[in-house]
């Protein structure tokens, strides 16, 4: 574990003005959570935030990032803004809060004006502690005129490693955040928090954010107990087979693939292979994505097959193997995901089955979402068109986008029309968001007649439900699944969500008159200024984040290549320096990566450098001629022996000086 730069000035004015100590905090966790003592690294964050600095944490996923704003959220009078990109897990956190007795809510897409409207008033008169909302809200007009009434004490950007087009994963409205929360910056706290940040990315967001002399706490990127392991094989399938049924001889596992195909081929053939298995993937509903998740957790079933999005905001402590069967877009993704395993802390091993060429398909995949000029050109005209956006005017709101209509006009598939949609909100020229609107479709399965005669037979309540169905959904029905909205539905009949879904169980499993299906997020759309003659950007900019993701990929191609530590290089990757080889990966275990002997002449030659002097890295190997790999090595030794010490870590160098004697 490495602690990252603490700051020197402290503006602690927040601190003295209210008093809260560490003491408070500790408290608090009693209270709510139950436990005696913060983890490490938690105290420091919390003390930080107190404190009133500027605070970035970087703790790898499971290492207890929230707490450091969910206490001091109870800490303060106000009310903290937790801004969060993942909306699926918004409900989640807010139902767990709830369950602690703590007050807390969310606003994102999914909910209607009204009930923003409503839940903002209640912010404002002090409902709640924690208010969790999506980025791209800070840049609605509701919350605009709102935000002025709410007391905020504290700001807290989660997943911030969003804000950077270094970053694997950059949200265009993350970038304005600082921007738009301008009106109430005076005296807010802020901390932004992340699993995974390469220095790069680590430099970009403090800049961003506009963080004046941050707090810096990292947990570090070593797991005592992950061994990481790569098998490089042509035969991905015999090797995935004899994996996994070794692998799952000491528990539950993963297995992420990159189609819902392959997950459920994978989970029938390790099901008839005696590991009973489950597919996991956007396409089953999410009652039945819920049932797979809870069943695994509980360890009904020993084995997910899944898409990435399985295992976000899951806490199964005694995941024993991760096996990607696809190479992930990068290590920061990879690390995310195959840290799943062993989270109660016993040996478990992540595990990349790869081939070559693999990062060739992937690279391709790259190159395609990024459509040439000409074809982006295309799709605005296109948009503005179908918008009815002469040149020169301007769009006031936002509309549910028609892709087939695009479609139609562009000539282009769908996934042409929504990567270029991608780099147009990259730009700025666009805005979209999905809003949910559930709908109900329905289909009758029997004729007309059949279903009125049948209606005629059933008991007054059912054959009432069924009578209104038919007259709501009317004719068209008989021929194909007509959608008609949930809410109006809903009223319409004068029944419960629960209600009515069981009704249409029943019609359609027991009397098999009807199938139905539940649908309801479209993309809005609107084009962010008045429409220009011709499509005018910065192609430069346009092209830049596609060079980004080939970089990460590169950098993941390298570490299933390498014959190296893969745990140094992953660390190493991540920003950590005077790393060891960890001696449990599979390379360190073939005796690939033979741990190099210290020359004594080379540690004098160190030595005498640094005389009577500190020194910084590259100053040592300017002066001595080295490879940074060699001097590092010595370092490390001669930091070991205490014959040096650092004095300064910072994100670019160490620099380093002789001990006293
Ligand atoms: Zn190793």
């Amino acid at each position: 574990m490495t602690e990252g730069i603490v700051t020197l000035s402290v503006r602690n004015y927040f601190a003295v003005m209210k008093e809260i100590h560490l003491s408070d905090a500790r408290d608090v966790l009693k209270k709510y959570w139950g436990y005696d003592t913060f983890r490490k690294g938690q105290e420091k964050a919390i003390q930080s935030v107190i404190d009133g600095n500027d605070t970035l944490v970087l703790f790898p996923t499971g290492g207890g990032k929230s707490l450091c704003y969910q206490v001091p959220a109870l800490l303060f009078d106000g009310l903290t803004l937790v801004i969060s990109p993942l909306v699926a897990l918004m409900q989640d956190q807010v139902d767990q809060l709830n369950r602690l007795g703590i007050r807390a809510t969310f606003l994102n897409s999914t909910i209607s004006y009204r009930e923003v409207e409503q839940r903002l008033v209640n912010a404002r008169n002090g409902m709640y502690k924690l208010l969790y909302i999506a980025p791209e809200r800070l840049n609605t007009d509701l919350w605009k005129a709102e935000q002025q009434g709410l007391k905020i004490d504290l700001i807290a950007i989660d997943e911030a490693h969003c804000v950077s087009e270094w970053g694997h994963d950059f949200r265009p409205a993350y970038r304005t955040i600082r921007e738009g929360l301008k009106e109430i910056d005076k005296d807010v706290r802020w901390l932004a928090l992340t699993a995974t940040a390469t220095p790069e990315v680590k430099k970009d967001l403090l800049k961003v954010l506009e963080f004046s002399e941050p707090t810096i706490i990292t947990g570090g990127f070593k797991r005592e107990n992950l061994n990481w392991w790569v098998i490089k094989s042509e035969q991905k399938q015999k090797k995935l087979k004899k994996t996994v049924h070794k692998a799952s001889k000491m528990g539950s596992g993963i297995i992420y693939s990159s189609t819902r195909k392959d997950c459920e081929r994978w989970a029938q053939i390790f099901t008839a292979e005696g590991v009973p298995a489950k597919a996991y993937h956007a396409g089953l509903s999410s009652e039945e994505r819920e049932k797979v998740q809870n069943e695994w957790i509980d360890d009904t079933i020993p084995l997910v097959t899944a898409t990435n999005a399985f295992g976000m905001g899951i806490d199964k402590p005694n995941c024993r193997y991760v096996v990607h069967y696809t190479l992930p877009f990068s290590l920061e993704a990879y690390y995310q995901e195959a840290g799943r395993a062993g989270r109660d802390g016993e040996i478990s091993y992540p595990i990349l089955i790869y081939r070559e060429a693999d990062y060739e398909i992937l690279k391709e995949r790259i190159e395609r979402s990024y459509p040439d000029y000409d074809v982006l050109r295309k799709v605005y005209d296109a948009l503005c068109d179908s918008l009815n956006l002469a040149v020169g005017s301007e769009h006031q709101e936002s509309e549910a986008l028609e892709l087939d209509e695009m479609q139609k006009r562009t000539g282009m598939s769908k996934q042409k029309i929504k990567a270029s949609f991608t780099v147009l909100e990259r730009l700025g020229v666009i805005n979209q968001y999905d809003l949910f609107k559930p709908e109900l479709g329905i289909q009758f399965l029997v004729s007309r007649d059949y279903l009125i005669d049948q209606i005629d037979q059933m008991k007054p309540k059912k054959g009432d439900f069924l009578d209104r169905l038919v007259r709501l959904y009317g004719p068209a029905s008989f021929h194909e699944m007509k959608f008609l909205n949930e809410e109006m539905i809903l009223e319409k009949l004068k029944v419960e969500p629960n209600q009515m879904r069981k009704g249409l169980t029943v019609l359609s499993e027991y009397d098999q008159i009807l199938t139905f299906k539940m649908r309801g997020m479209s993309t809005m759309i609107r084009v962010c200024e008045h429409r220009m003659q011709k499509l005018h950007i910065d192609q430069k900019r346009a092209y830049h984040y596609k060079e980004v993701l080939l970089k990460k990929l590169h950098y993941m191609n390298r570490y299933a290549a390498t014959s190296h530590c893969r745990e140094l290089f992953l660390r190493t990757y991540f920003g950590e320096t005077n790393c060891e080889p960890c001696g449990k990966c599979d390379n360190c275990l073939s005796g690939n990566n033979k741990i190099k002997e210290i020359q004594s002449e080379d540690v004098e030659r160190v030595v005498e450098c640094m005389k009577d002097q500190k020194r910084s890295i590259s100053e040592l190997s300017k002066l001595t001629g080295w490879k940074t790999s060699k001097l590092k090595r010595v370092l490390n030794h001669l930091e070991r022996e205490e014959q040096i010490m650092k004095v300064e870590e910072s994100m670019d160098e160490n620099i380093y000086r002789l001990s006293m004697r």
